[in-house]
């Protein structure tokens, strides 16, 4: 029979069903395998391109569907306990969990996912603030693969996704590929065996190829406040939520005005005696069209063909109308207007109104949608400080205006460090230094994904791929088909490791910088997480998500250096002796 299999691959998998096989035929005494027949085996819609069957000691014929199984749950644990996979995913949120499901599809099953936590979900697991939900519609805030037509609202909370992810991690096997407490504190690319040498809190790891699915709203930020730490109340974050805290006839004061804030402080201020809001800037903010879905649209969701479809192409269609705005700064000033009218029509007092009025360009900072959070800062029991938190003394916040209030709970709705990719400090590549070493004007990547010199890395919602329109979901998907192709090229050429050209890497960021420059992210007139601490728009991706989805749609090889010869097997490559360790 002709055989469309790569060779590596055909000694790779002989030898990982010797491993398996070992357990079973041991017992009995001398282990003899051969393979008698190699096809490519279609299992469960993944492709297999692997020797399949083996016969075992002239009598143990593994049906094909049980060798699949037993293959892909060894794969994923790695058959030498674990620690050994062609890919390894790092963060279980909607990224990590969104490449493990394409991966697998793609054939690429011998993959682990390593999340630092007890279980998978990312933002929508530790996010649990009253009031926690998506800004951008769940239809498109969803993996198209996995429509939901069950979504409660138009725009869900964080239970609901949360739910959504766990469902659709179990439906598409995940869990199997899943390693939960694992946290990877340091990777290097070890250049002798072509692999990344992961250390982590479950010891070695390593694999060929490494995806970073970290999250970029992951590390919560937390105000330089002096006198804070000795506050007699409860401090918190709103990504730390403290549910033993009971709210109810307290007074709560909120530090931040923006994404998180305008969730929480409408939420909480239905218990609270009295909630301090202390504003550092004002925001734009438009209402927020969220309902429960309407019997009569779920029915359609759940039966009519297509209506899902539909309703999530019109959403991206409505998220692409506010990014063309956004790059058509001059187009701005009728959402403007709308945001004013919103503004008017939910607060009657005129300094209040005043002091919510945002003096920079509508989209330069992530404009903001709710309903219901100037109604409640209209409430007599609801203050605005327009000020920043510069101190606390006792019980009191003081605001650098001099503005006081005393407070029993302090909540900190004041982001992430969004522009600091977690691990960047401790992912080191072929010439040993990290990413954040590399990145010393701020992150950089091709195509927000590959980073030149760190080969078979694959960042998810890396540098300059996001926008402030659309659903970062959206943009996941985008990278997704990209690594998958790139990986695919790669098995099929046979290549140890794939780098982006240094040089191709620049000139595109050369492209992007000077796309940004006319856009309302950079000449919005504002400091946002857009741009980092030098002033680099380190987020924003300058262009249309439809050339976004059109640039990752394929695996562009000439943008990168291919090398070869395929390599040894893998799996006898020892873990890196100590000496190749980079430093701590
Ligand atoms: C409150 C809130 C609301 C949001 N709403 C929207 C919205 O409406 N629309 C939108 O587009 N975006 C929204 N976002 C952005 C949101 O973060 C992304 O849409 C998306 O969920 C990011 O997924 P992720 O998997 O990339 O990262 P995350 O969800 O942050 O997951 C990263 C995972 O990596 C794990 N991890 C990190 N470091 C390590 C390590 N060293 N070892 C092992 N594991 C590690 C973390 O524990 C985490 O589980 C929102 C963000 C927040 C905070």
């Amino acid at each position: 029979m002709p055989l469309d299999v790569d060779p590596r691959e055909l000694q790779g998998a002989i030898r990982l069903a010797q491993q398996l096989a070992q357990p079973v035929v041991q017992p009995g005494g001398h282990l003899h395998w051969r393979a008698v027949s190699i096809e490519q085996q279609r299992l469960d819609d993944r492709v297999f391109p692997l020797p399949l069957p083996l016969l075992l000691t002239g009598e143990l014929l593994l049906s094909v569907s049980e060798r699949s199984r037993r293959l892909q749950h060894d794969l994923s644990r790695g058959a030498s306990g674990g620690k050994e996979a062609h890919v390894i995913v790092v963060g279980a949120g909607f990224s990590g969990i969104g490449a493990a499901i394409r991966l697998r599809q793609e054939g690429f099953g011998d993959l682990l996912v390593l999340e630092k936590a007890p279980q998978l979900g990312g933002t929508w697991r530790e996010n649990t603030y009253p009031g926690c939900a998506c800004d951008v519609p769940s239809s498109l805030y969803s993996y198209s693969f996995s429509p939901n037509p069950g979504w409660s609202r138009l725009f869900a909370g964080q239970r609901e996704i949360h739910d959504y992810l766990r469902t659709t991690a179990e439906q598409y096997g995940v869990d199997e590929a899943l390693r939960c407490d694992v946290r990877v504190l340091r990777a290097w690319w070890d250049r002798s065996a072509g692999r990344w040498r992961l250390e982590t809190t479950d010891g070695d790891y390593s694999s060929e190829v490494l995806v970073m699915a970290t999250g970029p709203w992951h590390r919560p930020r937390r105000p330089e406040v002096p006198g804070l730490a000795e506050f007699p109340g409860p401090v918190f974050h709103t990504a730390q939520w403290d549910h033993t805290v009971d709210l109810a006839g307290r007074r709560v004061a909120v530090v931040g005005s923006g994404a998180s804030a305008v969730q929480v402080v409408p939420a909480i201020q239905e218990q609270a005696a009295a909630v301090h809001v202390f504003q550092r800037t004002a925001q734009w903010i438009l209402p927020k069209p969220d309902f429960p879905v309407p019997r009569a649209l779920g029915w359609c969701l759940r039966h009519l063909p297509g209506a899902q479809r539909v309703m999530r192409s019109a959403q991206f269609r409505m998220q692409e109308g506010f990014g063309y705005v956004f790059r058509h700064p001059r187009l701005v000033r009728p959402l403007q207007a709308a945001a004013r009218a919103h503004l008017h029509l939910a607060v009657r007092d005129r300094r209040l109104r005043q002091a919510l009025t945002p003096h920079y360009t509508l989209g330069c900072k992530r404009l903001l949608t709710s309903s219901t959070y100037y109604p409640a800062l209209a409430k007599p029991h609801v203050h605005l400080h327009p000020t920043a938190v510069s101190a606390a003394r006792g019980n009191r916040l003081i605001g650098a205006d001099g503005a006081q209030a005393e407070a029993d709970v302090v909540v900190l709705a004041t982001g992430f460090h969004i522009g600091e990719l977690p691990l960047a400090r401790r992912v080191h590549g072929t010439g040993g230094l990290t990413l954040q070493e590399t990145w010393a004007e701020g992150p950089a990547a091709y195509l927000g994904t590959t980073v030149s010199g760190f080969p078979n890395l694959f960042l998810l919602l890396g540098p300059n791929i996001l926008s402030g329109s659309t659903s970062a979901i959206t943009v996941l998907e985008a990278q997704l088909t990209y690594l998958c192709a790139a990986l695919t090229h790669r098995r099929q050429g046979g290549y140890t490791a794939v780098d982006v050209k240094p040089a191709v890497q620049a000139a595109y960021n050369t492209a992007l910088q000077d796309a940004l420059r006319t856009t309302v992210y950079d000449a919005g007139h504002c400091s946002s997480y857009y741009l980092s601490p030098t002033g680099r728009n380190t987020f924003s991706w300058p262009w249309s998500t439809g050339r976004l989805i059109r640039s990752l749609s394929r695996f562009d090889p000439a943008a990168y250096t291919l090398q070869g010869p395929p390599l040894p097997s893998p799996r006898s490559a020892p873990i890196t002796p100590d000496h190749t360790r980079p430093g701590r």
